[in-house]
């Protein structure tokens, strides 16, 4: 990758990071000399308020055009800017290079997410918050019969168990997923009334200061049978496996060769389609990937999910937790029971 002179961030969990803004419209000029956020009119006060460290300018109508206006108007050498091109789209790409004529455009996809890969302090005790407003909930859900009501008012419970404890927006859409749904790994919550004897999966998450936690845990409503016993079991040791195996300097993909191995190992090698998880913060999905073909090392300070899945045919099994990578090992900052639960 080349390095741009000055870099604009737009991508808004990016500006967040950078400046503490938490608004929709914002984004960000970083170069060696100048540190400027750019917002318009319904974010004035917001901006006074939250943005530390940048000098705010206010422009006036669509935010890349006031900030192209601001560009010309104060004559700014941008002899190179690098761009989010992995955030932007097409026509933003083509308003900047039509506006900003002798500016040289280059990518500079992934700057700021590297950045955001080691939490600090704070930033961990916000997740650490999250993830303990996400384990209350699944405490209260578990008071409560699943079976008789629909997948999306068992995902309402839980996202007002959440709210109700302070939680900010859901990170991401509730998955619950019961009986043959089970099966599908992103299945969201949907209109079918829950049964007996079902596995349930549910996977989500609270926020708190926008930041995220990530967690699912695979209910049962009734007595499993062995084999799906064996199936939970199989996943619940894959997760422990490769909870006590990770630590700061290893590779994520050995982590998730290890949890792969014991599912393979049990049978259901085809059976695990995903990849192990992924880091949590800002945002629900960020660096580092624990995949197969992930380069990423873990470092301490990280804040990564292990997920490990299997899924049949007829139903699945995931446990997922948030954990912190620290020099004593991984540290789970989500820690509901992962015993099989009937409920
Ligand atoms: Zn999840
Ligand atoms: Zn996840």
């Amino acid at each position: 990758m080349q390095s741009a002179a000055d870099t604009l961030v737009t991508h808004p969990p990016n500006v967040r990071y950078l400046t503490g803004f938490s608004g929709s419209s914002g984004c960000v000029l970083l170069g060696r000399r100048r540190r400027l956020f750019f917002t318009d009119f319904r974010y004035r006060r917001q901006a006074e308020r939250q943005v530390k460290g940048y000098d705010v300018r206010i422009v006036e109508g669509a935010l890349l055009s006031g900030f192209c206006a601001y560009v010309r108007s104060r004559r700014l050498k941008l002899e190179t800017l690098g761009v989010e091109s992995n955030h932007m789209s097409h026509a933003d790409y083509l308003l900047l290079r039509r506006r900003l004529k002798g500016t040289r455009l280059i990518d500079n996809s992934g700057l700021v997410e590297k950045q955001r890969r080691v939490k600090s302090r704070r930033e961990v005790g916000r997740i650490r918050r999250a993830s303990a407003i996400a384990d209350e909930a699944l405490s209260r859900l578990r008071r409560h019969r699943l079976t008789g009501r629909s997948e999306r008012q068992v995902a309402w419970l839980l996202e007002s168990f959440m709210r109700e404890a302070g939680s900010g927006p859901m990170p991401f859409e509730i998955i619950v997923a019961s009986g043959h749904r089970s099966a599908m790994p992103h299945g969201v919550a949907g209109e079918r009334i829950i049964r007996k004897h079902e596995p349930v999966v549910i996977d989500f998450g609270a926020s708190v200061d926008g930041y995220c936690c990530d967690i699912t845990r695979t209910l049962a409503t009734g007595r499993l049978s062995k084999r799906q016993l064996f199936i939970y079991e199989t996943v619940r040791q894959a997760q422990q496996l490769a909870i006590e195996a990770a630590r700061p300097g290893m590779a994520c993909a050995a982590l998730d060769k290890i949890a792969r191995d014991h599912i393979g190992a049990a049978g259901f090698g085809d059976a695990f389609g995903h990849s192990l998880g992924h880091g949590v913060g800002l945002e629900a999905h960020e660096q580092p990937l624990l995949a197969q073909k992930s380069w990423d090392i873990l470092e301490a300070g990280m804040v990564v999910t292990i997920e490990p899945g299997i899924y049949t045919g007829r139903s699945g099994v995931r446990i997922e937790d948030t954990l912190l990578i620290t020099a004593e090992g991984a540290k789970p900052l989500t820690s509901f029971t992962r015993s099989p639960l009937i409920v």
